[in-house]
């Protein structure tokens, strides 16, 4: 490593991305490439001799940014967003300057306080229950990904409950969430060893905004546990994938309070999954989403899907960091040092699947300090009234229908079929989507409720104004009405 070389190549490197970002509406928000389309670009070995930084950027604009979707895009409206900002840039390149492995406390002990004390800040902010704090039982932790998330927590869970009814009883556990869960969850059970027969996926319905039902996760419980099984885990959502529904977390908290198993005076592990919607919660006009995190034993936001810090950085927070511990604790003799076995110190590769871990709570913390909290919430809800104006303008087409209730900053909706053919609707909407998508103009995504096949437009890309969100229902206005005119 050159010191004055990375100065030079830095400067250069950073020009490129800040006229990236100066250039990004003219890309296509999807990328138009076609599958295989960088072999026939790019030679099939890697090159003997050095090349130069220029040639490797000239590559990158001619070949390789024609095959990105620009999630930075003010125009990208699909899935969920992933935020970058200028403090998250800069918390990367100083985790990239930096590059240590911080799988224990000695191996970098800036990297684990400073994980410790940026999600004790988190928590205070979305006003988390004491017990989540680090100065207690519980903790923070950053993981890739809400998916690693719920893993690790019901790898936690399924060990607590085995400890007290006995290993072999692993093929009578089982693990409620509803049909609009993440699939996470279902990844999460099938590594963990859950019989899929034991996942239950309890049916929700637009009577209830695709809500999970109490009532449904007492029925269940009360059958499963007459014929002998083992109710262990329950995940609910604030903020679902398919239409940011919140399940009734106080309800729900209830119930996975009352003891199941014989052995024991624990209910269920009650996991909240607030990858998306989390963030809002730091308003405190949105805080009542996660009313009943009191009852939950961990609870997840993605701080790279809405809160201005670059991918990846997902804050989980567990309130018996002893549970993930005796899950996932290894002890070999190459990593033995003094503070780890005088238990004064978090060693967070007892956390996490992985041993290695990135200093990624650099980037969190600079979001938080160089923008503070009024700013972040200003920017949430800024997101959330370009959605409301993006419902509103919806609502004010007869052609179209908002398909479920908007809470944050998504809005489902789509084009009305002709009354008598509901299949034809489903196709119409399709086609909609794929016309949209293939003007390079916007991109949106799609969900399916209720079988009805339904556009998501979510707002939550930093650089996203009211006229972006105005232009981009102009274009799917007018491919309707291109669509309608030729169907
Ligand atoms: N949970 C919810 C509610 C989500 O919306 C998503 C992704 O959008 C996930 C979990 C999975 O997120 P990740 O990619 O961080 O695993």
């Amino acid at each position: 490593m050159d010191a004055e070389q990375l100065r030079e190549c830095g400067h250069k490197m950073v020009d490129f991305i800040a006229d990236y970002y100066k250039d990004i509406e003219n890309f296509p928000v999807l990328s138009q490439v076609q599958p295989g389309y960088l072999r026939e670009l790019l030679p099939d070995s890697a090159p003997v001799h050095p090349e130069s930084l220029q040639d490797v950027l000239d590559d990158v604009q001619s070949k390789i940014l024609p095959g990105v979707t620009h999630w930075q895009s003010p125009e990208f409206f699909a899935y969920f967003p992933s935020n970058s900002s200028v403090a998250g840039f800069l918390g990367e390149m100083l985790s990239a300057a930096i590059n240590m492995v911080g799988f224990s406390w000695i191996t970098s002990p800036a990297a684990t306080e400073l994980e410790m004390i940026v999600l004790d800040w988190l928590a205070k902010s979305l006003k988390l229950p004491d017990e989540f704090l680090s100065s207690g039982q519980g903790g923070g932790v950053i993981q890739g990904t809400a998916s690693e998330a719920v893993l690790v927590v019901l790898l936690a869970a399924r060990d607590k409950a085995l400890r007290r009814v006995g290993k072999d009883t692993i093929g009578k556990l089982v693990a409620y969430s509803s049909d609009q869960t993440h699939s996470a969850l279902q990844k999460a059970c099938k590594i963990g060893g859950i019989h899929a027969e034991n996942c239950r996926v309890l049916k929700t319905d637009s009577s209830t905004d695709y809500a999970l039902s109490p009532e449904s996760l007492s029925e269940a419980i009360s059958r499963d546990i007459a014929s002998g099984l083992i109710p262990f885990f329950m995940c609910a959502t604030v903020g679902t994938t398919s239409s940011t529904t919140v399940d009734p977390l106080p309800a729900l908290g209830k119930i996975s309070s009352v003891s199941f198993l014989a052995e024991s005076s624990n209910g269920l592990w009650f996991h909240i999954d607030a990858a998306y919607a989390g963030s809002a919660c730091i308003c405190p006009e949105f805080r009542h989403y996660i009313d009943g995190v009191e009852e939950a034993n961990s609870f997840n936001m993605n701080a790279h899907k809405w809160f201005l810090t670059n991918f990846d950085c997902s804050a989980l927070w567990v309130k018996d960091r002893s549970a993930l511990i005796q899950s996932l604790s290894t002890n070999p003799e190459f990593l033995k040092n003094k503070a780890s076995q005088g238990n004064s110190v978090v060693d967070y590769k007892d956390w996490q699947i992985p041993l290695g871990r990135r200093f990624r709570s650099l980037k969190l913390w600079m979001v938080l300090r160089l923008y503070g909290l009024e700013n972040l919430q200003a920017y949430i809800r800024n997101h959330i009234e370009l959605a409301r104006k993006f419902e509103e303008l919806v609502k004010l087409d007869s052609r179209f229908e908002v398909a479920a209730p908007r809470r944050f900053s998504l809005v489902c909706f789509r084009l009305l079929p002709n009354p008598n053919n509901e299949e034809f609707g489903n196709e119409l909407n399709h086609e909609l989507l794929e016309a949209v998508n293939s003007t390079g103009k916007l991109f949106i995504s799609h969900t399916v409720l209720s079988n009805k096949y339904v556009l998501r437009f979510a707002v939550g890309a930093p650089l996203t104004e009211e006229r972006h969100v105005v232009a981009a229902w102009k274009t799917l206005q007018e491919t309707a009405s291109d669509l309608l005119r030729n169907s």
